[in-house]
Formats: structure tokens, sequence, C-alpha cells
């Protein structure tokens, strides 16, 4: 043996999926990628995600559980949270109390959503307030084109389910920025104040009523179109959820294609993967389950994020219609035996802002799946670190299987950080770790990743789900 090929085989050294695919390899990606950018087209929100979810299972063979009185192996099942959280499961042919393999995404994204009384008139333009949800850089959200998404209930109790601004005939709404001619005190603001939250305000109409009668003029005939179009009252916003999201459509990316550009891939990315993962599984041993939640982007906190009893509570009925009961040991039982992927995105080595990765420890967009033992910020505040034990299994179940991964931090040390829902998970006493897609521009309105990534992330659930 060469002192070369010693190294070789000695050293560790990061490989490019695209180098390692074959031809039919190849293809799948290809394909697994339109039917990703389809979803992402029609999954702009988190309800919105639930829905397609549920058409997508229901086409697998899912039924809801509801409507189910016992379980069996080979059973698929979803169960839906308050219309924005979806729970699939497929029944293992081994006890239940062995473990479930759980693969929890997150399918809510940064972006601005109506404040309750939104509504207003200035400079005879209507405008509509917004509260921005979720880690943006406010200056992305300026001068492009937005759509509006949502629910609102009328007086009388219909529920109007509004999607303005995605056909190509529909229009579409902006927030203004200031021209750089008389942007010169803007200008040399810090960059964080450089946008206010408050000035987030969305463009809706600007042409006024004919009328002497009233004051706000704009305002009326916006009221007017509303209620001519929808049913709707100023009065409804009260109790409406509508949130902004860009109105462009998911792309390739490069000359190549070789990328997908997107709203929301943090983590509906990770959300369609794994759909795609447990989809694909058939008469596993262990149950397999699959959890989309939301409110991952601001802590997880509610009634729809992983801090809320949905998981626990679900879990505890698939062991009930398993076995005819379910007591507090076989729960306990069954958790602490079960082993769970926290799916979510990574940041990948951006060419640009080199200077804020350890690229001995970064992801690289085209490198696959990417394990994170553990996340947090300064000296691992707020993460759940997987142990070596759970580490070494997942990685060697994936490279049993063919897949190409790479473990990554989240930059440079005391640079910055993040947290994700694997620390929730843990606190139930599972093993969990955190893995996903590398992701550049994450939280921005057009978020990049690799196609390679996003197959390689789907590969790795299949196996999960029916290695483990
Ligand atoms: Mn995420
Ligand atoms: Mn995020």
């Amino acid at each position: 043996m060469t002192d070369k090929e010693l190294f070789n085989e000695l050293a560790y050294k990061r490989k490019n999926v695209y180098e390692n695919l074959s031809e039919q390899e190849y293809k799948e990606m290809f394909e697994l990628c339109d039917e990703y950018r389809e979803f992402l087209d029609e999954g702009k929100t988190e309800r919105e995600c639930v829905e397609k979810s549920i058409e997508m299972a229901e086409l697998h063979g899912f039924k809801n559980i509801n409507s189910v009185k016992q379980l069996k192996t080979g059973d698929k099942v979803y169960k839906i949270n308050r219309n924005k959280n979806i729970l699939l499961a497929v029944i293992g042919s081994e006890d239940i109390k062995n473990g479930v393999n759980l693969v929890g995404a997150h399918i809510d994204s940064p972006r601005l959503d109506l404040k309750q009384n939104p509504l207003y008139e200035s400079n005879d333009m209507a405008l509509l307030k917004t509260h921005y949800y979720g880690g943006i850089k406010k200056y992305q959200w300026t001068a492009i084109p937005l759509a509006m998404h949502g629910v609102i209930f009328t007086k009388e109790g219909k529920k109007v389910t509004l999607n303005i601004g995605e056909n190509e005939n529909d229009p579409v709404f902006c927030v203004t920025d200031l021209l750089p001619h008389l942007a010169k005190d803007q200008m040399t603001k810090k960059m964080i104040d450089g946008i206010e939250g408050e000035n987030l305000n969305i463009l809706i109409g600007g042409m006024p009523v004919k009328s002497e009668d009233v004051s706000e003029k704009v305002k009326f005939a916006i009221l007017k179109h509303l209620n001519e179009k929808y049913g709707i009252t100023e009065r409804d916003f009260l109790s409406a959820e509508i949130e902004i999201v860009p109105a462009f459509k998911a792309k390739n990316v490069g000359l190549d294609e070789s990328f997908v550009g997107a709203y929301g891939q943090d983590d509906r990315v990770c959300a369609f993967t794994t759909l795609k993962g447990i989809f694909a599984v058939q008469n596993p041993k262990k149950t397999a389950l699959a959890i989309l939640v939301d409110k991952e982007e601001i802590g997880s906190t509610g009634n729809t994020g992983m801090l809320s009893a949905f998981f626990e509570m679900t879990l505890a009925e698939i062991i009930e219609k398993i076995n005819g009961n379910c007591t507090i040991t076989d729960y306990n039982t069954t958790i602490e035996n079960s082993a769970c992927l926290s799916s979510d995105v990574g940041a990948a080595v951006d060419p640009n802002y080199e200077s804020v990765y350890e690229k001995r420890n970064a992801a690289f967009a085209g490198c696959g799946m990417v394990l994170m033992k553990y996340t947090g910020a300064r000296g691992k505040s707020e993460s759940s670190d997987a142990s070596a034990e759970f580490v070494y299994e997942i990685g060697k179940i994936l490279d049993d299987n063919g897949v190409i991964w790479q473990t990554s931090e989240l930059g440079k040390v005391d640079q910055g950080g993040g947290g994700t829902i694997a620390q929730y998970v843990a606190n139930l006493n599972m093993d969990v770790i955190d893995c996903g897609v590398p992701v550049l521009s994450m939280h921005a309105p057009f978020e990049v990743t690799a196609k390679s990534d996003v197959y390689m992330a789907y590969k790795s659930y299949v196996a999960f789900y029916n290695n483990r």
C-alpha cells in the first residue's frame, strides 16, 4: 500500500453527491425535485401544507385515525391537529413497545402576518399593517411581489380561504422601499435598523371611490371590494389569520438546474422528503411515524408547536388502538425505545460569506444529508446533544443504505446559533438527532437547496424507517 492509499484509508473526506450518483439515481433525483417544487408552490403556509399532506397521504392509502377503531400491522393512518399539524403512522409488525421510528419536520416559515386590525389609508393609498413572524432580515421583504394566504371568518361564521397572488392573472402586493436618491440617512443606519418593523406595510390599493360623504375613499373602495368578492367586513380581520408570503414560484437554479430556489424551504424541504419517506415504507418492523409541526420558527410554543401534547396524545391513541389500552408503562416503554430524526435544514457554506463558517465542521450544498450532533448557541446552550451511540447507529444505517452524508455545526463558535425541535423531542426521553438539508440564504424569501441533498434526505428517511 502506498502512503497515499494509506492516507486515504485513514483520513476522513466528505464526498460530493453528484460525483457518486448513477444515471438512474440522477433521474430519480430530478423527478423527486420536480414534485418537490410543486409541493412548495401548493403549500406556502402551514395550513396549506397540512391540506396538501392529507391529499398525498390519502393517495398512498392513509386514513384519518378518527375513522379507525383498531390498528393492526401495515395500517396507515394520519391525525390532524387544528389544521396546522399532521402526524402519519405506518403500523409495524413488532410490538410497539419496542419503540417507534419518528421523523419530525416543521411546516411554518418566516413571513409577514397581518395584524388584527390591519387596514388603513395614507396619502391616497390603502395599506395593511403586518407583524413579522420568525427570524427575518427585514430589508429582504421590501420591493418584492407578495401573495396573501389565510383564513377569515365572516360575522355569520362562514370560513373564507384567501389565496391571492399565486395565479398568473392575480394581482400581487408589496412593501415599498425608499428610493436611493433620498436614502442618505437610511443607508448610513445599521442594517438591523435600516427597515423598521412598523414600516413593513403592504400596499393593497390606490383607487378612491367617487363620493363626497366619506373621507377615507381608498379604504372605502377596498372595503367594498372585499365585501363584494369575499363577503367580509373590516371587523372580520379581527379574528383572521392572514400570512403574506413571496408571490413567486419555486424554480430550478443554475444552468445545470442543480439547485431548487424557493420560499419556505426551511423546513418544507424536510417536510416533503419526510412525507415521501414514510410513503415509501411498506410493512416496517417498527411503527413508522412522521410529524409535521408548526411554530418552530418562534420557539415551538403553542398548541400546534412541538411543545404541545399533540404528539404524546396521538402516540397514546395509536398504542391504545393497537393493544386495546395504553397504560402509562406502555407509553413510557414505547417512548424510551423510540428514536427520532429531527429533520430540519442546516446552513450551507456560502461562497460570499465564508468567514462565518468553520469549514472543517460545516455543511456544503451538494455534499448530502447533514447530521448535526448538536445545535444551540455559545457553549451549546439550548441544544439537544445526541449521544455517540446514537450518532454511530444513524451513521451506520445511512452508510449501509448508500446515503451520502456530512456533519456540521451552525457556523463558527460564538458566531450565532440556532435551535430546532430536537430538544423538545429529547425531553420526552427518546434518542434524537438533528439532520436535514443544507440551505443557502436560509430564512430569505428565496432559499436555495441542492437537489442532490434533497434526494439524500429522502433516502435517509427511507433507510431510517426500514432499518432501525
Ligand atoms: Mn427550520
Ligand atoms: Mn428556520
